[in-house]
């Protein structure tokens, strides 16, 4: 019997959104290999409503160890817990987001049980015939795209960007079963205690969980004009993100790069100036809901996957677009009248802004 785990995160007992994004990926693995899913969570406080969701979301089984002193991610303690997990229930495949808590503890506990690990993973499959699992990730500075498999050993483990998929929609009528796994003392490590946390720099931004994201590129020419991007996100309670040449440039702290070496991001909205769309950068937007470019050059890569491209100087552009959007935002709400129109409000706003 095979199984297929998905390793939950949790903060201030609190699941997070990746914990239900990498069901949806084990969920078709499992339909695939015939078998069950389950979903591990190692924290604290984590109510049985949200163990509850994890099963509404596609996990037929969730192990849940809970004990004031898994609070905080522990990779010592983490790293024992699992590998007991697995040791004792044998699943066969194991996914963990590509976040610092699935980096760090997923190769620990690889080495532990003698497996592989595919770290930064965008597909995943099951072979044919043999039932390996196929972990596709880009390869070789992002130039090809490799296919890894573990056919010899198991677990198979792989790690999956945050935000590559969307979690299933909540199944109210799914049933499963929370099995509480009772902590063994031994399995802590005493060695390590968080002492306290650090709530990050001025500059850190949490684009990953941002709907509404304005970025600049090399085009911006220089740090102080990314005020205009800071003013727009603003105004849509948005961040600001940037391409790699950008941030290598200083113009903004990493935590704002997006695509393969930074965040892969899923925002409603991704406005982009001054970028030009390389295959790295594009990795990071994807499953963006819509793309708008601004860029002078009508062939840039990214007009050719932006929802709306305008091709123009960023520096007549973007003013013109605070200017409106700061009229928009100071005008009163003007009275709408229902008209057979309505019925259709995307379709309309599209054809407007064509
Ligand atoms: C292993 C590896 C990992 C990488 N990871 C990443 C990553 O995570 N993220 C990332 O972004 N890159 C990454 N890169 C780098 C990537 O290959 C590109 O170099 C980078 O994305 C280019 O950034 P850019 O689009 O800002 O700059 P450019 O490619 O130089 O584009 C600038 C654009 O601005 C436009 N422009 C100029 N002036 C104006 C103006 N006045 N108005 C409007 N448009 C204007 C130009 O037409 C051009 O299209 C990686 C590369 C490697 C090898």
């Amino acid at each position: 019997m095979s199984f297929v785990w998905t390793l939950a995160e949790q903060h201030g007992g609190r699941l997070k959104d990746v914990s239900f994004e990498l069901l949806s990926r084990g969920r078709a693995l499992a339909d695939k290999l015939d078998t069950k899913l389950a979903s591990v969570v190692i924290g604290d406080g984590v109510s049985p409503e949200q163990l509850e969701a994890l099963i509404r979301r596609g996990a037929d089984e969730v192990y849940a160890i809970m004990d004031p002193r898994l609070a905080h991610f522990v990779c010592e303690t983490y790293s024992n817990i699992l590998s007991h997990l697995v040791k004792t229930y044998q699943p066969t495949i194991i996914l963990a987001a590509a976040t610092s808590m699935g980096r760090t503890v997923m190769p620990h506990v690889a080495v532990r049980v003698h497996t592989g690990l595919t770290a930064d993973c965008t597909e995943l499959d099951i072979e044919p015939g043999t039932g390996n699992l196929l972990q596709t990730r880009p390869a070789i500075g992002g130039n090809i795209m490799a296919t890894i498999k573990t056919p010899q050993h198991r677990p198979q483990m792989a790690t999956v960007r945050p935000k590559s998929s969307r979690p299933l929609p909540e199944d109210a009528t799914r049933v499963g079963k929370v099995i509480e796994v009772p902590l063994i003392e031994s399995l802590i490590d005493e060695r390590v205690r968080v002492t306290g946390y650090r709530t990050d720099t001025a500059d850190f931004v949490n684009l990953e969980e941002a709907d509404v994201v304005i970025a600049g590129g090399r085009g911006m020419k220089k740090a102080e004009h990314f005020g205009m991007l800071h003013d727009i996100a603003g105004v849509f309670g948005g961040v600001v993100g940037a391409s790699r040449d950008a941030i290598d440039r200083g113009w903004l702290g990493y935590s704002h790069q997006i695509g393969l070496s930074g965040k892969t991001i899923s925002p409603r909205l991704i406005l982009t100036a001054g970028i030009s769309g390389s295959i790295q950068f594009l990795a990071g937007i994807k499953t963006s809901e819509t793309i708008v470019s601004i860029n002078t050059d009508p062939d840039a890569g990214l007009h050719k996957v932006a929802d709306f491209g305008i091709v123009g100087d960023l520096f007549e552009v973007l003013p013109e677009l605070q200017r409106r959007l700061h009229e928009h935002a100071a005008a009163p709400p003007a009275a709408t009248t229902a008209t057979a129109d309505d019925e259709r409000p995307d379709e309309r706003q599209r054809e407007e802004r064509v």
